[in-house]
């Protein structure tokens, strides 16, 4: 029987992070990936700075567009804020080739890539968890869950409510014409409140735009009907080629833990996508970092990892997401209280996100306290 340290299951940015931090220290691990690759994955592919200067490798080569400015528009007000940095704030990847490419780090790095194992189940047992795919059985004495918002190995290994919030969005791929190119090709826009409680956005790739949206409303919205509002109100006539994909984003963390008996859950698997701009890339990054370096500094030993995987993961991203949630509430929920605030702070707010979302800076810890001291002095 192949004992590996670390099987990982699935090769999106949380899984091959992971794998290659594993590898690079000089663990026995392996990828296993149902799809082939490189596959598509629904998303919009703009990787903020903070995720891009996490990587220890050079990403050029997969980076579509560059874009050291943003623009936030808050439909129905005139309010039109702008960020800008001497670095690229947002980076467009194409999730195929950049997923790819992370991958490909880690089998250099010495990690075993298996394609089209499709995981269905996994088997604790007292000193080594069994995986088995619909093709065949892999061994290891410890399972990275990198498997997504639908993690099926969270399902079958003991996290079997889901606490994590999820929401619909649309990703809308298109090639427009000459005139609409030039005019929107220029700038990463989003555009707050042109959906209820969420936003629409605008990135320009290569040769085509990325357009989306989502909405954390509860209430059923028709997002099909908002995309296309959100293309008529960019006046896009011309589309000369079109792909819709719809797939869920995870605004909220698990509260049931991130480590199960041998099973770490990582990136969308724990909910671990940012709650206000539901930006998930650098955090699957980062988790898939930390569940390594925990495993390593673990040494292999199940209540080292559990204690170190916990404390690191609250230390580096979960304790920042009260904030945030707060923070996503008001901006979300609280519209005509927020749009005052706006009109106030509003340049402050737009650099502050840019702060964080540069990693220059983290969510501000008790953001209600501080707020309430800012505007009404108790
Ligand atoms: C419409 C939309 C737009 C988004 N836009 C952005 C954005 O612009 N910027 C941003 O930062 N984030 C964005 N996100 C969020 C981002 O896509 C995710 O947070 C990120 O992909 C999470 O990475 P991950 O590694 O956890 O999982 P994933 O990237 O989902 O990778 C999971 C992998 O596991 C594989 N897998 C699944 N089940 C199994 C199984 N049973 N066996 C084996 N393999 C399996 C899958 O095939 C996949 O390769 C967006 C999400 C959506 C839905």
């Amino acid at each position: 029987m192949i004992l590996y340290d670390v099987i990982v299951v699935g090769s999106g940015p949380s899984g091959s992070m992971a794998a290659y931090y594993l590898a690079k220290n000089g663990l026995k691990v392996a990828v296993l990936e149902k799809e082939n690759l490189p596959r598509y994955k629904t998303c919009g592919g703009g990787l903020v700075w903070r995720g891009r200067k996490m990587l220890p490798f050079d990403i050029e080569s997969v980076v579509k567009k560059e874009f050291n400015e943003v623009d936030l528009f808050f439909y129905g007000q005139d309010i039109h804020l702008k960020s800008k940095r001497d670095f690229p704030v947002i980076s467009m990847v194409m999730r195929d080739d950049f997923d790819h490419f992370l991958v490909n780090e880690a089998k250099n790095s010495g990690a075993e890539i298996f394609t089209e194992q499709k995981v269905i189940s996994v088997d604790c047992k007292n000193d080594y968890a069994e995986i088995q795919t619909d093709k065949s059985i892999f061994n290891s004495k410890y399972v990275i869950a990198a498997d997504g918002v639908y993690s099926t190995v969270a399902k079958i290994s003991g996290w079997t409510k889901d606490t994590r919030k999820l929401i619909p969005a649309l990703e809308y791929e298109i090639e427009v014409g000459e005139e609409e190119w030039q005019r929107l090709s220029k700038t990463v826009r989003f555009d707050i409140d042109f959906i209820s409680q969420g936003y629409a956005w605008s990135f320009p790739k290569k040769n085509h735009l990325s357009l989306g949206l989502f909405s954390s409303k509860r209430d059923k919205l028709d997002l099909k009907l908002h995309l296309k509002s959100y293309v008529n109100y960019l006046e896009i006539k011309q589309i000369k080629s079109e792909q819709l994909h719809g797939f869920q984003i995870p605004i909220s963390s698990r509260t049931d833990g991130f480590m199960k008996n041998r099973v770490l859950l990582t990136g969308d698997a724990a909910g671990l996508p940012d709650p206000i701009t539901a930006e998930g890339i650098s955090n699957a990054l980062l988790s898939g970092q930390i569940a390594a370096e925990s495993i390593i500094e673990g040494q292999l030993d199940k209540e080292n990892i559990h204690k170190i995987y916990t404390q690191k993961l609250n230390d580096n991203i979960v304790q920042e997401f009260k904030s945030a949630e707060y923070l996503a509430n008001l901006f979300y929920n609280q519209v005509k209280i927020r749009n005052i605030l706006i009109k106030k702070y509003g340049e402050k707010f737009c650099e502050a996100m840019t702060d964080i979302f540069s990693g220059e800076k983290r969510y501000p810890k008790n953001i209600a306290k501080t707020l309430r001291k800012k505007l009404i002095g108790i």
